[in-house]
């Protein structure tokens, strides 16, 4: 199938982007690396009349430290975050996640501002987004604001971004130090969308407990899935594999996924429960307490 007939616009500069926003509204639609809006261009799923490319903004393409925040402009390409030693070296449960999305030719192409904007709550970016507890910076008529990873995944292919805005930055705190660190997922062929997966951050005390450890599961809501009751289950607790398989079992009985031809719900939601168990496990073998790092000293 073709798209619907649409007008075409490149953008020279993010203001220029803005005000053709402002005055086209709801008709409008962003276009970046093109890899998810194509497809819905050419299923007619997307009909807007006129496309604003924004794919060379040189102004919003860039991967920068500010303070331990990972600064990562929209139109930065996917394989330029795959290919950074800033993010391998401080942000390595981002350097897994993104090994997982999609082939290199569409991470060649793919924007890291397109994935998270476009809010596939399968795809890899949103959730390394949620469980790093990210911030997006977005712009629009009446300035800049900036949204909350648990505020901006408002429901399936929904951001909070509105229609006359446009996303500019994702801000990415680090961990905390010596916080274990893991990203799993599963589909059945390498590059296909996930039909699972969590991502955890382990923090431990000086006795080596859990404190403020973050799970997010993939594919198990409309949105990148923070799994609180398991989060809290975990507070205080020796991360031994009794709790991490009580964790791993509250985590999944908060979720209900869609089923759908590659697996039923229940299949999505026994698949939730031993990827984030793998998940836990993990984290709590990369984790170190804080005494054991030097940092409280
Ligand atoms: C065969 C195939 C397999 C794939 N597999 C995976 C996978 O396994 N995991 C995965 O995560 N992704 C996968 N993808 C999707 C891919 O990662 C896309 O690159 C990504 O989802 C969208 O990025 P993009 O730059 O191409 O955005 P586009 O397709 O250009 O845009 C996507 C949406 O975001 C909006 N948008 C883009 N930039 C902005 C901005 N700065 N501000 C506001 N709105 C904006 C657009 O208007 C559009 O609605 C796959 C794609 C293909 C074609």
């Amino acid at each position: 199938m073709k798209p619907a007939p649409f007008d075409y616009v490149r953008a020279g500069h993010p203001d220029q982007a803005l005000e053709l926003l402002a005055s086209a509204g709801d008709e409008a639609k962003l276009l970046a690396g093109g890899q998810s809006l194509i497809p819905m261009l050419n299923f007619r799923l997307a009909r807007p009349a006129l496309l604003i490319d924004i794919g060379r903004l040189g102004e919003l393409s860039y991967i920068s430290r500010q303070d331990g925040t990972l600064r990562i402009g929209a139109t930065t390409r996917q394989a330029q975050l795959e290919r950074s030693k800033l993010v391998s070296d401080g942000w390595p449960l981002l350097a897994r996640a993104i090994g997982w999305v999609a082939h290199p030719q569409i991470r060649s192409v793919g924007t890291v501002g397109g994935s998270v904007a476009h809010a596939d709550p399968a795809a890899e970016l949103p959730v390394a987004c949620s469980v790093l507890e990210a911030r997006m910076t977005v712009a629009g008529r009446s300035g800049k604001r900036e949204i909350s990873a648990d505020d901006f995944f408002v429901t399936h292919l929904t951001s909070a971004i509105e229609a006359d805005e446009m996303l500019l930055e994702i801000a990415i705190p680090a961990a905390p130090d010596g916080a274990g660190q893991s990203f799993v997922e599963y589909s059945r062929r390498h590059g296909d969308f996930a039909l699972g997966g969590a991502a955890v951050v382990m923090p431990l005390d000086a006795e080596g407990r859990c404190v403020g450890v973050r799970i997010t599961l993939m594919t198990a809501a409309p949105v990148p899935w923070r799994a609180r009751t398991a989060e809290k289950l975990l507070e205080g607790a020796a991360p031994e594999l009794a709790v991490l398989s009580a964790a791993a079992e509250a985590a999944a009985s908060e979720i209900n996924p869609t089923g759908d031809i590659h697996g039923d719900s229940s299949y999505r939601k026994a698949l939730a429960r031993t990827l984030c168990l793998q998940a836990l496990t993990e984290a709590a073998a990369t984790a170190t307490p804080p005494n054991a790092t030097g940092m409280d000293q």
